[in-house]
């Protein structure tokens, strides 16, 4: 220890360096964590905490619309930006006021400062000073990317402004078609703004069970979404009113805002790792074994930078993975299989395993199971929406590989059915399990034959 100011300087106190910080403390380790901007990471200050808040916001609008049909009467209605942006904020500095109590209570030392690496075992703080320590954590995150490269994209917003925006747009358009442009598209939408959505493809959310991403382009078309299918901006002005975004498709759109979700980027950049010669990849991910150990034996990286399932939960895990194997004596690895995931559309996503696509490419037979029916609600609301939900099921071990499903309370279905899927279980089992009546997860357990059959 006596070379070393600490056993481990974390860079990044969000959700997978926080989580390292004190588990390492706990297992007897002396630790710091750097960060540079506010404690809680992108999750907690400008990513899903702050985002669910925002659909749960823009939710109300449905329900107000719906609760008719049950017999209330709604007076008038009116939304108010500033009321959300302020309740949002104290909310995520209640929670980073958590974390940085959990930290303390850790006897982790927070450094308020940039930090960049010095070398393999030095880490050097934007106030000035230089540590040594035994190990770095590198859990910086990632940063979005604004694409494409046209004239007048300095004006355009990425989620890290749009969450407090000062005025609320009334005309947004949202250029990209992940998880982030759908979900920011939903919530607009709904809180009133007139929405258009452009994207390179021919749906949004590349990578997800091809009959969810159409059901989400319906149901944002349902909501007021203008699409923009394979049409980017070829350039953006500035106008009178707002912006004047010129599409490749011809059209131009007048806006008050333009939110560019195009992706992110692993937060890597100036931050020395070539001054120890930390390898990464051309996106600037760094590379990692199972371990999260780069190729210099001090230096590990978690979350988002390594540029693995780029999700909150899988960065803790890998933190706490880290913590364990280094510094409490038992080795651990991050088993990545049936990572559940949600989009939070409304209606949203929920999804595990394979889609239908990838498992057709790995696995000879094939049974597909599906269901679309109308929510209860819908009955008495008279909304036109349905649930759609699809399992994807090894035709030969009738394994359950994938489960995707499209409608209210998705994500907390999908989180359910990933433990028996994580288990192994098979359609039977399934079928064997009594379902919960009435319920719209019961249909997981009671789609009786398949949809269709693949075989090759
Ligand atoms: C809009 C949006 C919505 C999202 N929604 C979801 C969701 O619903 N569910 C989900 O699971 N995931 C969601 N994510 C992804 C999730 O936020 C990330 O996967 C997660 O935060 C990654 O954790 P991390 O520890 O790798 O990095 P981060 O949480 O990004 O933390 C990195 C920290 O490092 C700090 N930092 C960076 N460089 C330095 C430096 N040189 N010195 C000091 N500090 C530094 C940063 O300020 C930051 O606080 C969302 C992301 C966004 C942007």
């Amino acid at each position: 220890m006596s070379d070393f100011d600490y056993d481990l300087i974390v860079i990044g106190a969000g959700s997978g360096g926080v989580r390292a910080a004190r588990v390492a403390a706990s297992h007897g380790a002396k630790v710091a964590v750097a960060e540079e901007f506010r404690v809680g990471g992108t999750c907690v200050i400008r990513g899903c905490v702050p985002k669910k808040l925002y659909v749960m916001a823009s939710r109300f609008a449905d329900d107000f619309e719906d609760a008719r049909g049950f017999g209330w009467q709604v007076g008038e209605t009116r939304f108010d930006w500033a009321t959300l942006v302020a309740a949002k904020e104290k909310e995520i500095t209640r929670l980073s006021g958590l974390y940085e109590q959990t930290l303390g209570n850790a006897k982790v030392e927070l450094i308020r400062a940039r930090a960049t690496i010095a070398g393999p075992n030095a880490v050097h703080f934007s106030d000035g000073r230089t540590a040594r320590a035994r190990y770095i954590l590198v859990a910086t995150g990632g940063a979005p990317v604004l694409a494409p490269h046209v004239p007048g994209l300095e004006w355009g917003l990425s989620s890290n402004e749009i969450f407090d925006l000062p005025t609320f747009p009334q005309r947004l358009l949202i250029v990209g078609a992940g998880y982030i442009a759908v979900e920011f598209a939903s919530i607009f939408t709904r809180l009133g703004s007139q929405v258009a959505l452009a994207y390179r493809a021919d749906l949004p959310l590349r990578g997800f069970d091809d009959d969810l991403r159409s059901r989400v382009a319906e149901a944002l078309t349902g909501a007021g979404v203008i699409h923009h299918p394979g049409a980017l901006p070829t350039r953006i002005d500035k106008s009178a009113g707002g912006y004047r975004a010129t599409m490749s498709d011809g059209e131009t759109r007048e806006v008050d805002a333009l939110l560019i979700a195009t992706g992110r980027r692993p937060l890597t950049q100036s931050l020395g790792l070539e001054r120890a010669g930390v390898a990464t990849r051309e996106n600037g991910a760094i590379i990692v074994d199972a371990q999260s150990r780069t190729n210099v034996p001090s230096i590990y990286a978690v979350g988002d930078v390594t540029d693995r399932i780029n999700l909150t939960p899988v960065a803790i895990r890998e933190g706490h993975a880290f913590a364990d194997s280094v510094f409490g004596n038992a080795p651990t690895t991050v088993n990545y299989d049936c990572v559940a995931s949600a989009v939070f559309t409304t209606p949203e996503l929920g999804t595990v395993g394979l889609t239908e696509a990838d498992a057709m490419k790995d696995f000879p037979a094939l049974d597909i199971y599906e269901t679309s029916f109308r929510p209860m609600r819908a009955t008495l609301s008279g909304r036109a929406e349905r649930v759609y939900m699809k399992l994807v099921v090894d035709g030969a071990s009738q394994r359950v590989l994938g489960a995707h499903i499209f409608g209210p309370e998705a994500g907390e279905m999908a989180q359910l059915v990933a433990i028996p899927m994580r288990m192994g279980a098979t359609k039977q089992d399934f079928d064997a399990t009594m379902a919960v009546h009435p319920t719209a997860a019961e249909e997981l357990v009671t789609m009786r034959s398949p949809a269709r059959r693949h075989r090759r």
